[in-house]
């Protein structure tokens, strides 16, 4: 809540990294206690004498899939990542750059080592020759907990100096897109690559790479360990396992929820306080300003991949945001719009024009929504990566449902 100007911001973070000033630092689980609670033996069990593709079936079994907003089938993507020769590289995505989206940083801030973990057992399974990890710039204190905890893994003899390198973002939202984040790791401006190849064949200096966000990790050293049971025993309106969710907007404690992966958005809102006082809940981004907004009387659909296709959309990463009566949708399209228009990487016509429109367009009295919908299909259809094809959903979802705000 302490809301502080860029420009002071950007000196603070500088300060910071020149070691003037120490960030605050969380009340993290460290080393010593992450090994005394039985931390690294399962990474050290499967360096002896494990099978990786014993460990694929398990976190298949489990229902892994993809946290960083895509979903794509965890254990899948092992097998298209081996099916290539090698040297093969991991990368890790910790750039979360999706405003809303802060449950990466709560897992490193409270457990860095179960992530760490999980990013050594996946380059096991992968023989991944080494390990990238891409983490957003504007977390200082998780810049700082990492640091330490890579130390002490190369002092502890769990890795050899150098295995892990760590990188720091320069705050460009489209560097979470794996190939983009790719490119900025080979020291690149960082844009999309056009697919295929897919990153899985041809990534990281042109070898095969597994590209995984952190959070996804966090569940492979869980699942690793403790077995599949730890996601898919939990069921709930038919959904099996778990997602945290980052909520945030007008409820009373916005903050990471770990909840069943069957939630419908009257529960994320429950385990959030509920709604603050004077509010009436009005609308929610469900998954970051790529999925649009949606309507409170959507309040009975499970929050899971998939499920809220027939509404247009998707989840995403799970970055919940709460609107209430107090709200203006229109004025929050423009402002998602007009954060695409500024994170546009500017590569293809599409998406760096098309944005710059929309937002003109978003600006009129009344909506032409002739006009603004000939734009998104646009987009969508011609756009080179994520961010261009579902921007549009912006605008698609106010205006199906809020068309009387545009
Ligand atoms: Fe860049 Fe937008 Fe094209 Fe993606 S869609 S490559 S962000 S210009």
């Amino acid at each position: 809540h302490n809301h502080v100007d860029h420009a002071t911001a950007e000196k603070v973070i500088a300060a910071m990294h020149a070691g003037e000033v120490e960030p605050r630092i969380p009340d993290y689980k460290r080393y010593a206690e992450y090994l005394a609670d039985g931390g690294y033996r399962t990474l050290v069990a499967l360096r002896e004498n494990g099978d990786w593709e014993d460990l694929q079936e398990k976190i298949s079994e489990a229902g892994l899939r993809g946290m960083g907003g895509a979903g794509f089938p965890s254990g899948k993507k092992w097998g298209f990542v081996r099916a290539n020769p090698g040297p093969r590289y991991l990368a890790v995505n910790g750039d979360e750059g999706e405003p809303g989206t802060f449950k990466d940083r709560h897992h490193i801030e409270r457990d860095p080592h179960m992530f760490l973990e999980g990013m050594l057992i996946a380059a096991w399974a992968v023989e991944a020759e080494k390990c990238y990890l891409y983490m957003r710039d504007e977390y200082p204190a998780v810049l700082w907990i990492l640091r330490r905890a890579i130390s002490r893994l190369e002092a502890a003899g769990i890795v050899a100096p150098g295995y892990i390198e760590l990188r720091r973002g320069a705050g460009a939202y489209i560097c979470g897109e794996e190939s983009a984040m790719i490119e900025s790791i080979e020291g690149k401006r960082g844009i999309p690559r056009h697919r295929p190849p897919f990153v899985a064949q041809v990534g990281l200096f042109g070898q095969p790479t597994l590209v995984h966000n952190v959070e996804s990790l966090y569940w492979v050293a869980r699942v690793a360990r403790f077995g599949p049971e730890v996601m898919n025993s939990v069921e709930r309106n038919g959904r099996t396992g778990l997602r945290n969710y980052s909520v945030s907007g007008r409820v009373k404690e916005p903050g990471v929820y770990l909840l069943p992966a069957g939630s419908t958005i009257l529960d994320v809102i429950a385990a959030a306080g509920g709604m603050l006082d004077g509010h009436r809940f009005k609308a929610f981004q469900p998954g970051g300003p790529s999925s649009g907004l949606l309507p409170a009387s959507v309040d009975d659909v499970p929050l899971d991949f998939d499920t809220l296709q027939p509404f247009g959309t998707f989840i995403g990463s799970a970055a919940v945001v709460i609107l209430s009566d107090w709200d203006d949708c229109r004025a929050a399209a423009l402002n998602m719009m007009r954060f695409f228009e500024d994170e546009s990487c500017g590569q293809c016509t599409p998406c760096r024009v098309g944005c710059e429109k929309a937002v003109k367009l978003m600006q009129a009295e009344r909506w032409d929504g002739a006009l603004l919908e000939d734009l998104c299909q646009v987009m969508t259809d011609a756009s080179i990566c994520g961010l261009g094809q579902a921007a549009p959903n912006a605008i698609r979802s106010t205006l199906k449902f809020f068309p009387e705000e545009v």
